[in-house]
C-alpha cells in the first residue's frame, strides 16, 4: 500500500511526487511513455514557472543544463519591435525554455532523490475502489502486458490533456470551450540565445524560446483555418511554416531562413480549454488533467507547477489527519481555480485573434497578470522550502 500513486510523471506528476516524497510519504510515479522523452509541447517558461524551480532548488539545475538564461524579452507589433530586460521581481531575474525531455528528465530525478519511486513502461488502465466507493488504488497493464494492482491511500492522476484518469475517476468538467487557434513549431540554430521573440501581426501570433544545444524553439499560432495550408502541404510543411512567417513576420522570416531548421514542424489545433473536478473521495487530478488552455498563454507548465505544491500541500494535510480530508481538498480545488481564472479568460479572448491594438491591450493585461502570479507564488507558505536547503 502506497501512500500516493500518481499516474503520469511529467511536469505536474513528478513536481507533485517529489513534493509528498519531500514531506515523507511513500510515492510511487508510473508513467506508460520512456522518459526523459520530449513530448508535443513548446516550452517557455514563464516567471511564475522559473520562481517555482527557484523555490524548489531546481533553476540552476536547468541552467547547468545549458537551457539559456533568458535576459531580454523582444515585442514586436506589427514591424515595431521593443526590446524590454527582466526585471528583478518575485526572486527571479531571468526566463527559462528548457527542452521536455530536460525538464521532465530532471523533475522526474529530483522526485526519485527525494524518496519517491518511478515506473515506467505502466499505463493505468482503471482504478480500484473500496467497498464504499472511495478509491483505493490504480490498476495497470505493465509493457509485457501483465496485469498490476497498485494499491495506494490517495490517486492522483497527472495523466495530461487526455486524461483516461478523469474518466475512471468520474470527474466532471466545470466549465470549457474548444479553442479556435492552432499552432506549428521547430527548432532552429542560429537565432539570438538570450531574448524570447514576440511578434504580432493581424491574426497572427508568432515567437522563439531559445533552449538546450543552442536551438531556438519558433512557433506561429493563428485561427486554425489559416494554417491548413501548412498542415496539407505534406512534405513540404516546414517549407510552408517559413514562408507564412516570412510574409507575416518578415524579420523573423529572413533569420530563421538563413538559420538551420533541426527539427520537422510539430503542431496541434482545437485544443480543448477546460476545468475539471479537481478530486473526490481518494483521488485528485493535478496539471492538464484537471485544466487546460491554449498554450497561447504560455502557461501549462506554470499551472502545472502551481498546482503541484497546492495539491501535495492539500494530499500532505488529508495523509495527517484523515478527517480534513475533505477541507483540505475543497481548498485545493477552490485555490486552483481562483488563482487560474483571469488567464483562463484571457486565454479565451486571445484565442479568438482581436485585431492587433485589442490583441496587445490582452497582452498587456497579461503580463500584469503573470507578473501578480508570479509574486503570489513567491509568497507561497513552503513546506518545499526545506527541499531547496
Ligand atoms: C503545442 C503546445 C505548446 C505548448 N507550449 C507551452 C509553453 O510554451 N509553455 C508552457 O508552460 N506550456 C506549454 N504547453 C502546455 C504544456 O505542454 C502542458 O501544460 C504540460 O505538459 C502539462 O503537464 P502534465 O504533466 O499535466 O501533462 P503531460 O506533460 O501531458 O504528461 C502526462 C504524462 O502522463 C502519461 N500518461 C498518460 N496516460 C497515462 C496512463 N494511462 N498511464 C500512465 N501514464 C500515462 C503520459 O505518458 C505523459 O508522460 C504547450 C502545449 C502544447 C500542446
Amino acid at each position: 500500500m502506497y501512500d500516493v500513486v500518481v499516474v503520469g510523471a511529467r511536469c505536474a506528476g513528478a513536481a507533485t511526487a517529489r513534493l509528498l516524497a519531500g514531506m515523507g510519504h511513500d510515492v510511487l510515479m508510473v508513467d506508460k511513455t520512456r522518459l526523459p522523452s520530449d513530448t508535443l509541447s513548446t516550452h517557455g517558461l514563464i516567471r511564475g514557472g522559473v520562481v517555482q524551480l527557484s523555490r524548489w532548488g531546481l533553476l540552476d539545475r536547468v541552467l547547468d543544463s545549458g537551457a539559456p538564461a533568458i535576459t531580454q524579452v523582444l515585442f514586436d507589433i506589427e514591424g515595431e519591435p521593443k526590446v524590454r530586460r527582466i526585471k528583478q521581481r518575485a526572486g527571479v531575474d531571468l526566463l527559462v525554455a528548457p527542452r521536455r525531455r530536460v525538464l521532465d528528465g530532471l523533475l522526474a530525478d529530483a522526485a526519485q532523490e527525494a524518496g519517491a519511486r518511478l515506473r515506467t513502461g505502466v499505463t493505468a488502465t482503471g482504478v480500484l475502489r473500496s467497498d464504499n466507493g472511495r478509491v483505493s488504488g490504480i490498476a495497470g497493464r505493465t509493457a509485457t502486458g501483465d496485469h498490476v494492482e497498485l494499491p495506494a491511500r490517495m490517486v492522483v492522476g497527472a495523466d495530461g490533456r487526455g486524461s483516461r484518469m478523469a474518466g475512471y475517476l468520474g470527474a466532471e468538467i466545470v466549465e470549457r470551450f474548444t479553442s479556435p487557434c492552432a499552432v506549428f513549431y521547430t527548432y532552429v540554430i542560429g537565432l539570438r540565445p538570450d531574448t524570447y521573440e514576440f511578434h504580432i501581426a493581424p491574426d497572427a501570433f508568432a515567437g522563439v524560446f531559445p533552449t538546450n544545444d543552442g536551438e531556438a524553439c519558433v512557433w506561429l499560432i493563428r485561427p486554425t483555418p489559416l494554417l491548413e495550408p501548412i498542415r496539407t502541404a505534406g512534405t513540404g510543411r516546414t517549407a510552408a511554416f517559413v514562408e507564412q512567417l516570412e510574409l507575416l513576420v518578415p524579420d523573423l522570416g529572413r533569420r530563421v531562413r538563413a538559420g538551420r531548421i533541426t527539427a520537422r514542424l510539430r503542431g496541434t489545433a482545437n485544443l480543448p480549454n477546460y476545468r475539471r473536478q479537481a478530486h473526490g473521495p481518494g483521488w485528485a487530478l493535478v496539471g492538464d488533467a484537471g485544466y487546460h488552455r491554449d498554450p497561447i498563454t504560455g502557461h501549462g507548465i506554470t499551472d502545472a507547477f502551481r498546482d503541484a505544491e497546492l495539491l501535495a500541500t492539500a494530499i500532505d494535510r488529508s495523509l495527517r489527519d484523515p478527517a480534513g480530508e475533505q477541507a483540505a481538498m475543497t481548498s485545493y480545488q477552490e485555490s486552483r481555480d481562483a488563482m487560474a481564472r483571469e488567464v483562463f479568460d484571457l486565454t479565451r479572448a486571445l484565442t479568438a485573434f482581436p485585431p492587433p491594438a485589442r490583441f496587445v491591450e490582452l497582452q498587456l493585461q497579461l503580463s500584469d497578470a503573470l507578473e501578480r502570479e508570479a509574486e503570489q507564488l513567491a509568497g507561497f507558505p513552503g513546506p518545499t522550502a526545506r527541499l531547496a536547503a
